[in-house]
């Protein structure tokens, strides 16, 4: 089979390599010049787990190129996906589809007779519908099909989750047909899951496109709640790791997403529940959940960071921060919307000096935050002579470090974790003072 994937991004990287390596020949369509260059010469622009192998091995098999003239892949292929970029547009929650609405009209221009057209792209609901209607108006004579499978990959574990999926979900305009071209094509593409455990999920493209949104939203909402109780645990004593631990056996509730933290970020949940909030006041249904999962979000950010100067007495001049982890969370080096974009800077514009750490995501970083701050070589380094010590991202070489480590050459003795990848008790019996989430800290 051959597939056309428009962008090579997190989502087209991996699901095109993933897609050629069930036997796939894939063209991937990338506009950026850079980036396009980079891929072609083996490299791979972003970092991901196992990511750069896989793509160099399908290549090397002649299953998987990269261009950026969509036509000829185009006219030899009987899927195209969709997977570029869906940020929120500037100045309003909406999630902006020009990106996907342009990839839909190079479509129109020259996609082959019967072509599928899938929206991989995490898209308000009704915009599979409107991806038709450019294909239907711009070429009148032309016989397609449309379909909508959102990814549901997470950065740091994409390629396991592309090929061992919990699930994948197709949207499909008429559901109802269990015999669509749309859907023998996709069930033939997707043949290598078909394990009990790896099901494929059809649906209409309405719901398809609202099971993303609703999902990450769900997730988000999951995360600020853990947050809201973590504070609940410092003010009367409880303690966040036994009620989650205690809340999460329950299987209608599950362990995952309950480690408080310093609010959510990333690429996703920020502008999915973002526009997830903008669709439902649109639709006169507003979701009160999402717009104050959103707003607890953002002033958890911030409240953390007056927290963190409180803890350095307030006047933090002179006062040197060493900060471990800058991505919004482990293996990724993708610092969209990570809670360090909020905070660090408000670190600064109290007067501290920051000195930063992450193994992945300090040249992504560099161009965000202010421009006086100091990037060190490794964990050690960053925390030479500070006198704070603070935990953004949960990296599991920081986790390796111990009070041995740190001690000898930092000059603070105070710790602050909001990822809890430490244990109070190793550094409270060496020393320090140490501060993490969802406790309250012994005087
Ligand atoms: P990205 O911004 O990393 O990549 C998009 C790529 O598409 C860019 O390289 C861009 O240059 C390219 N592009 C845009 N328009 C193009 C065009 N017309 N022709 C060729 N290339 C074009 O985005 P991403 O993180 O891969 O996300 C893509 C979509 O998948 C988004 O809707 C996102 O919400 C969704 N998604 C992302 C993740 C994730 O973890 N990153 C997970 C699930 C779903």
């Amino acid at each position: 089979m051959h597939i056309t994937m428009i962008g090579g991004g997190y989502v087209g990287l991996v699901s095109g390599a993933c897609l050629a390596a069930f036997g796939a020949n894939v063209t991937i369509i990338e506009r950026d010049t850079q980036r396009l260059d980079c891929l072609q010469a083996g490299q791979v622009p972003l970092y991901e787990p196992g990511l750069e192998a896989l793509i160099t091995q399908q290549q090397q098999a002649g299953r998987l190129t990269f261009t950026q003239d969509l036509a000829p892949p185009l006219r030899d292929s009987q899927a195209v996906f969709i997977a570029v970029g869906t940020p929120t547009r500037r100045g309003s929650g909406h999630a902006d589809l020009s990106y996907v609405y342009a990839a839909a009209r190079m479509i129109a221009a020259h996609a082959p007779d019967n072509l599928l057209v899938v929206t991989k792209s995490t898209v308000p609901v009704g915009t599979g519908r409107q991806v038709a209607h450019i294909l239907r108006t711009t070429r009148p004579d032309l016989t397609f099909h449309i379909a909508s499978n959102p990814e549901f990959l997470r950065e740091g574990h994409a390629i396991n989750d592309f090929m061992q999926p919990d699930r994948v979900i197709i949207g499909l305009e008429d559901e109802a047909q269990t015999a669509s071209h749309a859907r023998t094509l996709l069930e033939a593409l997707y043949a290598p899951l078909h394990t009990p455990q790896n099901r494929l999920i059809f649906m209409g493209i309405e719901s398809a496109e609202l099971t993303k949104y609703a999902a990450n939203a769900f997730l988000a909402m999951k995360v600020t709640f853990a947050n809201e109780m973590a504070d609940l645990c410092e003010a009367t004593g409880g303690h966040i790791a036994d009620v989650t631990r205690g809340m999460g056996l329950d299987p209608r509730i599950g362990p995952a997403f309950l480690t408080p933290g310093p609010g959510y970020g990333g690429s996703c949940f920020p502008k999915d529940t973002q526009a997830l909030a903008t669709s439902a006041r649109q639709a006169g249904t507003p979701t009160q959940l999402i717009e104050t999962t959103i707003a607890a979000n953002e002033a958890r950010k911030r409240r953390l960071a007056e927290r963190i100067i409180a803890l350095a007495g307030h006047n933090i001049t002179h006062y040197t921060i060493a900060v471990l982890g800058l991505s919004f969370k482990a293996h990724t080096d993708d610092i969209r919307q990570a809670p360090a974009l909020t905070i660090l800077p408000l670190l600064h514009e109290a007067g501290a000096t920051l000195r930063v750490y992450d193994p992945q995501a300090m040249n992504a970083a560099r161009p965000l935050l202010p421009h006086d701050i100091s990037y060190a070589r490794n964990a050690l380094h960053a925390a030479e002579g500070a006198d704070m010590l603070l935990i953004l991202t949960e990296w599991p070489e920081f986790a390796a470090l111990s009070p041995a480590d740190i001690a000898p050459t930092m000059k603070g003795r105070l710790i602050v974790d909001y990822r809890q990848i430490w244990q109070q008790n190793d550094w409270q019996k060496v020393g320090f003072n140490y501060h993490g989430l969802g406790y309250k800290i012994a005087e």
